[in-house]
C-alpha cells in the first residue's frame, strides 16, 4: 500500500500499470551494469552493529569530528513525549536516552547510522532470488567488460560481504528512483506490460506520468518493484547503482551537566504513515531496549557549529524560536543554563525569551518543565502557540505582537537570535515574520529589513539549524 501525501492510498494491487503506458515514447537512456559479484561460497558469521566501518578511511560519515569514529551505544531508555493524533495530524514523538562515548555541549548534533527493516530486506532477497545465498560472502570486482572509464568499487561496500549485510547497512531502499534507472529497469523484467511502464516513465513525453506517481504521489525504489512484480534486477547492478545508507543528523536535547557527560538524550518524531527509515530503526530498537538487555544504535559525533550553548553564553542573552521537535536542542541550551545558574550564582546571568509553535497544546515537548523554567527565571519569557484548533496561531503572528520589544531587545549587543525548524518552509516562513517585526519596529522598507537580517545572521547574531 502506498501512501499519497494527501493522506489517501494506492494499492498495488488495483493499480493498473497499464494505464500509464503511451502509444510512442523515447526511453531514456538507461544505466548499465560495471560490476561482478564473486560469492566464495563461505557463510557470513553474524554480522556487527556498524558494516559501513569495514569500508576503510576512504569512506567518510558526514561531518564526523576528526577524531571520532562511529560506535554501538546502548539505548538506555525511551519516553513517548507527545502521542500520535490522527485528528490534528500530532506525530508520535520519543525522546530516547543514549550511553554517550563522547563530550558534548548543549546544540551539538549526532549521527546515527540506519539500517533497513529485517521485513523489506528479506522480501527483497526473495524477489532477486537470493534467498538462499543471502548470508554468503561475496566480494565485488569490475565486470570484464566493462565500457566505463574510471569506473571505481562504491566506497561503501566492504570488500567481503554478503547480500542481506549490505541490503541492510550500506544501500539506500528509500529513495526517488531517477529516470535513468527506470529505464534500466525496464530490462529486469520478463513481462511485457512491466517493460513499457518502466521505459515508458523514464522518457520525456511521459513527463507527467513521472510527476504525478514519483514526486507527487511519492513512489520510491522500492515501491516501484512492488507494481512489477517481475523485475528482478540484480544484485550487481543494485549494488553499483543505489544510494549509500546515509547517516542522520540529531540534535543532543539535554545538557552534560545533568548526566555527566555519561548520557545523551535525543527528541525524534515518527510519520504515522510511511516512518522514515530511521525513525522506524530506532522506534524497534527501543522497543526491544531492556535494562538487562540494551539494543544498540551506531551513532558518532557531528563537528559543532555556532548553533550551541556553552558556559560562554551564561551572561549573553537569547532568542529562541522553535516549531514542533525543533524545540528539541533548546531543551539542551534551557537545562544547561539552569544547572550553570545553580553552580555559579554569583555570575551575572543573561534573559533567554522562548517562542515555541506546535499544533495542539499536548504536542509542546516537556510544557511543564518549559513552565518552571519560566518560574525560576531560568526563561524570562515564554510564548506558546497552537496552529491547531479552535484559534489557529503561529510563531511569525507570537512574533509580530511584540515586535517593538523583541527587536529591541535582539539589537542589544549580548542578544543571539536561534532559530530551529524541522523544515526549509517553516524557516522562511519565520524569517520574513522577523522581517516583518524589522519593518515595523526599525520603519524599514522589505528590502531594508532583509538586508539588516543578513547582516544579522553575517554578525552570528541570527543561527539557523534546518532539519531538511
Ligand atoms: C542538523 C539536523 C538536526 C536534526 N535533528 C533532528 C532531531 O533532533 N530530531 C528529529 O526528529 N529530526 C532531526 N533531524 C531530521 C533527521 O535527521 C531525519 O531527517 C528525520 O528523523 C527523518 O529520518 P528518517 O531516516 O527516519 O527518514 P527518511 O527515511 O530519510 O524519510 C524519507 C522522507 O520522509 C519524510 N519524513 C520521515 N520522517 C519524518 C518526520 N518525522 N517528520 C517529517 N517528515 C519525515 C521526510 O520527507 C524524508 O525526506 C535533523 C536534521 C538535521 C539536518
Amino acid at each position: 500500500m502506498f501512501w499519497r501525501s494527501d493522506g489517501g492510498s494506492l494499492n498495488p494491487d488495483e493499480m493498473d500499470v497499464g494505464a500509464y503506458i503511451l502509444s510512442e515514447y523515447i526511453p531514456a537512456k538507461p544505466l548499465v551494469g560495471n560490476l561482478e559479484l564473486c560469492f566464495t561460497g563461505e557463510q557470513q558469521a553474524t554480522s556487527e552493529a556498524c558494516v559501513q566501518l569495514r569500508c576503510g578511511e576512504a569512506l567518510n560519515f558526514p561531518f564526523a569530528r576528526p577524531d571520532s569514529q562511529p560506535r554501538a551505544v546502548a539505548i538506555r531508555g525511551s519516553k513517548v513525549l507527545v502521542a500520535a493524533d490522527k485528528a490534528t495530524e500530532t506525530k508520535r514523538v520519543v525522546e530516547l536516552t543514549l550511553e554517550s562515548l563522547f563530550d558534548y555541549e548543549p546544540g551539538d548534533t549526532i549521527g546515527v547510522l540506519p539500517s533497513n527493516k529485517t521485513g523489506v530486506v528479506d522480501h527483497l532477497l526473495h524477489r532477486l532470488e537470493l534467498t538462499d545465498q543471502a548470508d554468503t560472502t561475496f566480494h565485488l570486482k569490475l565486470a570484464l567488460n566493462c565500457a566505463k572509464k574510471n569506473a571505481k568499487l562504491p566506497a561503501h561496500i566492504p570488500a567481503t560481504t554478503s547480500p542481506r549485510e549490505i541490503l541492510t547497512h550500506c544501500l539506500s531502499l528509500n529513495f526517488v528512483p531517477q529516470k535513468q534507472l527506470l529505464s534500466a529497469l525496464a530490462g529486469f523484467t520478463i513481462n511485457d506490460k512491466e517493460r513499457s511502464f518502466l521505459a515508458c516513465l523514464s522518457s520525456k513525453q511521459a513527463a507527467e506520468h513521472y510527476q504525478n506517481l514519483i514526486l507527487e504521489q511519492g513512489l520510491l525504489f522500492m515501491d516501484i518493484l512492488d507494481l512489477c512484480e517481475n523485475c528482478r534486477p540484480p544484485l550487481a547492478f543494485l549494488v553499483e547503482h543505489l544510494p549509500r545508507l546515509l547517516p542522520r543528523p540529531y540534535s543532543i536535547a539535554n545538557s552534560p551537566l545533568e548526566a555527566g557527560n555519561q548520557e545523551l538524550r535525543v527528541i525524534y518524531s515518527v510519520l504515522r504513515r510511511k516512518p522514515g527509515v530511521t525513525t522506524n530503526m530506532l522506534e524497534a530498537k527501543a522497543e526491544r531496549s531492556t535494562p538487562q538487555k540494551p539494543t544498540e544504535v551506531v551513532i558518532y559525533p557531528r563537528v559543532s557549529n555556532a548553533f550551541r550553548y556553552t558556559e560562554q553564553d551564561l551572561g549573553s542573552n537569547q532568542i529562541l524560536i522553535a516549531v514542533g521537535t525543533g524545540l528539541a536542542p533548546f531543551l539542551g541550551f534551557l537545562a544547561h543554563k539552569e544547572k550553570l545558574k545553580k553552580q555559579q550564582p554569583q555570575q551575572k546571568t543573561g534573559h533567554s525569551w522562548l517562542y515555541i509553535g506546535a499544533k495542539t497544546p499536548e504536542a509542546i515537548l516537556k510544557r511543564e518543565q518549559l513552565m518552571a523554567w519560566q518560574e525560576s527565571s531560568v526563561l524570562e519569557r515564554l510564548r506558546m502557540c497552537h496552529s491547531r484548533g479552535e484559534s489557529p496561531s503561529y510563531v511569525q503572528q507570537m512574533l509580530a505582537e511584540e515586535a517593538e520589544d523583541l527587536v529591541k531587545f535582539l539589537l542589544k549587543p549580548e542578544t543571539v537570535l536561534y532559530l530551529c525548524a524541522d523544515g526549509a518552509k517553516i524557516s522562511k516562513s519565520i524569517a520574513n515574520g522577523l522581517s516583518l517585526c524589522l519593518q515595523k519596529a526599525l520603519h524599514l522598507t522589505e528590502e531594508e529589513a532583509s538586508r539588516q537580517l543578513k547582516e544579522l545572521k553575517t554578525q552570528g547574531k541570527y543561527r539557523e539549524d534546518v532539519w531538511l
